[in-house]
């Protein structure tokens, strides 16, 4: 495949209709208020297996030539559990790589899916290291959660339901680790609207993609435990993909400190009754904190997922510390 384009987005749609869903995108009355236009929230949270990464797990599946041995990856756990329901699906092995900070319920989630589980290592560099080796020992194909055009492709069909829905978007704040989400709407919503601001948004601790766009190249960073912990991990120092096109495509990358992921995902339950993980909840972090700057009009982001481990849950909503590593995030009772 050559350059990705809107082409590849729509053929994507095609190929995932009827096993991803198509999700509501419902307005929160309390942070419109907060914004002053309509604030937007797509609810990837509602697929079928809690997140986004059906998408593009079940674009990649279905493009595989028929005679595959089985598929490998590596995972901070939602990818891995788009792989292996899509390749249950295809009747394929699937083996998923994943460092010993991935949450139990994940770990758990994946399993339940019939998929194989290796837990390689303290960061995604070992999973990946682990998963490379799978695919050159024991053939295997890989499909790199952010780094492959049909993943990419398949979070893209993203942005065009939220074109739809609301072509009248100032710009999406969009959740950022190893970027196959932000350039997947990213390319589709430009495309469409070139005006449109898309935002990405990561934890300040271990943000690996706005330390390499800010270096120009892809760059090492330290793993550290994150509420958000779907965005951890590295982008691959041998990025091909999905570096090149946030550097090119993202008017900005944000960053929330955990203390702010710690009450959005208080707000969010709150507010709005909703459950949802660290990682999802960063576009309202950067709303709530007045990092964003002024826009013209309504704003979306996108709950990317609900696999959230239920003792940190309570504990965030109860307004107990939690402890991460080396830090301990302060409890607090939720304020309006
Ligand atoms: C993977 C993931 C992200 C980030 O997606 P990238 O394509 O790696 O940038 C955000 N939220 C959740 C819940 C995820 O699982």
């Amino acid at each position: 495949m050559g350059e990705l384009a809107l082409a590849d987005i729509l053929a994507a749609r095609r190929a995932i209709a009827g096993v991803a869903l198509r999700t509501p995108l419902i307005a929160s009355p309390f942070l419109s208020r907060r914004l002053g236009h309509d604030f937007l929230l797509k609810l990837e949270c509602t697929q079928p297996i809690g997140a986004f990464k059906l998408r593009g797990a079940v674009n990649a599946v279905s493009n595989l030539p028929s005679g595959v041995m089985g598929v490998t990856c590596c995972s901070t756990g939602n990818h891995g559990r788009g792989v292996a329901h899509a390749a249950r699906a295809r009747g394929l092995r699937a083996v998923v790589c994943m460092s010993s900070l991935v949450p139990k319920t994940k770990v758990d989630g994946i399993r339940a899916l019939g998929a194989e589980v290796r837990i390689c290592g303290s960061s995604q560099d070992d999973a990946l290291a682990e998963s490379q080796r799978l695919a050159r020992e024991e053939g295997l194909v890989e499909i790199s959660p952010f780094d492959d055009p049909l993943v990419i492709a398949g979070q893209g069909t993203i942005g065009l339901e939220l074109m739809e829905d609301r072509p009248d978007l100032a710009a999406v704040l969009v959740p950022l680790s190893g970027g196959g989400l932000a350039a997947g709407i990213t390319l589709a919503a430009k495309a469409i609207r070139p005006d449109i601001r898309v935002i990405g948004i990561s934890m300040d601790r271990g943000a690996a993609m706005h330390a390499s766009i800010r270096a120009g190249h892809p760059v090492e960073v330290g793993e550290v435990a994150s509420l958000a912990d779907s965005l951890g991990g590295g982008i691959g120092l041998a990025n091909r993909l999905s570096f090149p096109l946030c550097r090119r495509l993202l008017d900005d990358v944000v960053l929330v400190s955990e203390e702010e992921i710690y009450r959005a995902m208080q707000t969010l339950y709150y507010e709005e009754r909703m459950v949802a993980e660290g990682a999802s909840v960063v576009g309202i972090a950067a709303l709530t904190s007045g990092r964003l700057p002024a826009f013209a009009g309504p704003v979306a982001t996108i709950l990317t997922g609900r696999n959230v481990d239920m003792t940190v849950f309570t504990d965030i909503v109860s307004g107990r510390d939690v402890l991460l590593g080396d830090l301990t995030i302060k409890g607090h009772a939720h304020a309006a």
